[in-house]
């Protein structure tokens, strides 16, 4: 019987389309759990679930052993190493050296991105953009920034076994990362949509840190810029990166949100943090109440807010001028 290629069982049969290839995956998977490469069992795993059909036993089966390995991947996205292994060991003992240190260890993982023709032509695009509006320093520093930004997603996805595709700039408007697989679990949706302005909080923080070294007022204003882009992308709406933790947070968690944006929005007097707040609380009266996914989404998210806007601040510090 001829079959179309997006067929996952046979309509008469009920076979399965794509049995050799599961099986060689959930062997791949298998040894991977084995030698205790949770990342490469997932990504097999994941692989496997997009060729069933949903809805069959097996795609339940397949969901089930990935919402179980997920929870047995140790849940911190800064020591994230897609390539696992004893790169592992070796970053935590980098992690004291604070954040220039995690960029330098990071620097391959994130350089990856680049190797896309792709990525390179969007990043040039919105750097023409962004140049003609701020001149090329500060455009160049903000468009490196959102970069940083979006690798922290590609490098939390891969870790979670998911087919990411390199960043694409979007001139004017950010960058994307396009997802080929449907993230269901709301732990795992918060950690990869929270891994970006982790990232982008060190990036802020490198330049602030430059501007430090330096003296030189356009790090201080990459920095706060920066910092403020990664605020707005915690804005708890739909498919911003605060929509994603707000994915695992309860009732009670987003309203403990709103609080501290309102603390925040109080020293630091930036309307985008009016918005955010009112967002948050609506949000949590709006939502249909469910138990929060564990704790460390909405811990992660306040700290997010609390950094952040130190980070703006502090930027803002000297009088800048015309970058
Ligand atoms: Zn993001």
């Amino acid at each position: 019987m001829q079959l179309a290629p997006t067929l996952k069982a046979c309509p008469g049969c009920a076979r399965l389309v794509h049995a050799e290839a599961l099986a060689a995956l959930a062997n791949t998977a298998r040894e991977a759990a084995d030698r205790g490469d949770l990342t490469a069992a997932l990504a097999a795993w994941r692989e496997a679930l997009d060729l069933l059909p949903i809805g069959s036993k097996q795609h339940h089966v397949i969901a089930a052993k990935i919402t179980e390995l997920g929870k047995a991947l140790p849940s911190n996205t800064l020591s994230a190493e897609p390539a696992s292994g004893g790169n592992r060991r070796a970053w935590g003992v980098a992690s004291g050296v604070g954040a220039l240190g995690l960029l330098a260890w990071k620097f391959k993982a994130i350089l990856l991105g680049l190797t896309k023709g792709s990525t390179l032509l969007s990043m040039f695009l919105a750097l023409g953009v962004y140049w003609t509006a701020w001149g090329w320093k500060f455009a160049l520093g903000i468009v490196l920034s959102i970069y940083v930004h979006e690798m922290g997603h590609v490098i939390a996805l891969r870790r979670y076994g998911f087919k990411a595709s390199a960043p694409m700039f979007l001139p004017g408007l950010g960058a994307i990362v396009r997802l080929q697989q449907r993230v269901v679990n709301p732990r795992e949706d918060a950690e990869i949509g929270l891994a970006g302005p982790i990232y982008g909080l060190v990036a802020a923080a490198v330049s602030l840190g430059l501007w430090v070294a330096t003296d030189l007022p356009i790090f201080a204003a990459i920095g706060s810029v920066g910092a403020w882009i990664n605020l707005f992308n915690l804005l708890p709406v739909a498919s911003l990166d605060g929509g994603r933790a707000f994915h695992a947070m309860s009732r009670e968690q987003k309203l403990l949100s709103g609080l501290v944006v309102a603390a925040a929005w109080l020293v630091a007097r930036d309307g985008m943090l009016i918005l955010l707040g009112l967002l948050c609380v609506a949000r949590a009266f709006s939502d249909p109440p469910r138990p929060a996914a564990g704790a460390k989404a909405a811990w992660t998210y306040c700290l997010l807010i609390v950094s952040l806007t130190a980070a703006m601040l502090a930027g803002q510090q000297i009088n800048v001028g015309n970058p």
